[in-house]
């Protein structure tokens, strides 16, 4: 089945709005085991009625995102119309459902809100319960007066408008075009702690031979997804293998991030976590509060960027950062057990590093980072890193090794 997208807007052209739509689009059309043939980015106004007469002599599924709206520059549901011949006709349930919209909110509609009840004939109105711009749903048949065999689906622009039509209204329709629609599967195994190429030489030549499998990577933040689609069948082996030889570095299977596992175990475990950053700046801390329910097991993150700052809310000795200065085993282990101690959390990871650009030396080049994690109930690990590279980059990695450790530690898995 062969999908185009075409997403309209100035804003998108002008780079004042990222296109957001294209790439969520693009995974949750991956997620239903399609990829997406090509996308086209419009501007708004009568372009439109070209791009997607264009898209739509190649495919079989158009996906049109914006300018649904009460505006002058909205025209996509009137180029739809002209295009496909259709007269426009008012649709009640929009109009209440706009006059409802409105009247909640205490506002008064204008006439140019009318403007979205309007719809071509035939067309299937798909609500929408975050706006006031409903989608559109122009079944092939639709097409044929242009001798074409294409479904339309129109969608508001606003990504929180858009994301919940896409999932409920318009997903269970692609999955009814598919021939083996319910059985058709994706899975993500999230890998962490093995570049790419390690993974490929594992697991891709068993993989490509399994009949039936689509097989792709995707390097993000500091992990691997390994996405399996298919049929079930097919899609199993694929992940029995995939286990087999990579398990012990696989995060999740559900597309949760480390920090989102992590959390989830410390709270089904009832245990707390505390961070000491140095080089990461609180970045760590970051990850892990970004995370629904982190405050139920994250209570102390400290960050001691100055080496005063290491021995005053940590307690690292003086005589232990002169005598092998602040990047170092010693100090990275002092710093872990400190923030254990003062927080009186069951875990605490930190972190001291040379970010660079400056600051390197042969010995301790940039990049250089020791993570030491320390528990109420194990002996304390630490561990030497090398991640050269930008100051973001270089935070990125280190704190996922950091988090790696702890995933680790939780499950009783060796360190890598
Ligand atoms: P529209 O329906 O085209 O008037 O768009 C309304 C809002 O949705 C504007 O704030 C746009 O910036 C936003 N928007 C439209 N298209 C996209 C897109 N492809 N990605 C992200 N946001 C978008
Ligand atoms: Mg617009």
């Amino acid at each position: 089945m062969r999908i185009e997208l075409v997403n309209t807007g100035d804003e998108l052209l002008l780079g004042d709005t990222i296109n957001t739509n294209a790439a969520w689009l693009g995974q949750q059309i991956a997620a239903l085991g399609l990829m997406v043939s090509r996308h086209l980015v419009v501007s708004d106004g009568a372009v439109i009625k070209e791009a997607m007469a264009e898209a739509a002599s190649r495919s079989d599924v158009v996906l049109v995102s914006g300018g649904l709206g009460p505006t002058s520059d909205d025209l996509t549901r009137e180029s739809i119309a002209e295009l496909l011949g259709l007269p426009m006709e008012l649709n009640e349930g929009i109009k209440s459902h706009l006059e409802a919209f409105f009247a909640k909110r205490n506002r008064s509609m204008s006439a140019s809100n009318l403007k979205q009840a309007m719809v071509p004939r035939g067309a299937i109105v798909m609500d929408n319960p975050f706006g006031t711009a409903p989608g559109l749903y122009f079944p092939a048949e639709l097409s044929h007066s242009r001798g074409w065999d294409t479904h339309f689906f129109l969608l508001p622009g606003p990504p929180r408008e858009l994301k919940p039509m896409m999932e409920t209204l318009v997903e269970p329709r692609l999955r009814a075009m598919l021939p083996d629609g319910a059985d058709r599967r994706v899975l993500y195994l999230k890998i962490t702690g093995v570049g790419e190429s390690d993974i490929v030489e594992k697991v891709e030549k068993k993989l490509e031979a399994i009949s039936g499998l689509t097989l792709g990577y995707c390097i993000r933040n500091g992990d691997v997804d390994v996405r399996l689609s298919g049929a079930a069948e097919p899609v199993d082996i694929g992940a029995v293998i995939v286990r087999e030889h990579l398990g012990t570095c696989i995060v999740s299977e559900d597309r949760r991030i480390i920090e989102e596992v992590l959390v989830q175990t410390l709270l089904e475990r009832g245990e707390t976590l505390s961070t000491a950053e140095s080089c990461t700046g609180g970045y760590m801390a970051s990850r892990i509060t970004d995370v629904s329910g982190s405050s139920r097991v994250f209570g102390h993150g400290f960050v001691t960027y100055a080496n005063e700052a290491k021995q005053k809310h940590l307690g690292v000795s003086a005589e232990l950062l002169a005598e092998h200065g602040a990047v170092s085993e010693p100090v990275a282990k002092a710093m872990a057990e400190g923030a254990l101690a003062t927080s009186g959390a069951d875990h605490a990871l930190a972190l001291t590093g040379v970010a660079g650009p400056t600051g390197g030396s042969d010995e301790k080049p940039v990049g250089t980072v020791f993570i030491s994690l320390a528990s109420k109930n194990a002996s304390t690990i630490v561990k030497r890193y090398y991640y050269p590279g930008t100051r973001d980059r270089f935070k990125l990695l280190s704190s996922q090794a950091a988090l790696e450790m702890l995933r680790r530690r939780l499950l009783g898995l060796p360190l890598a």
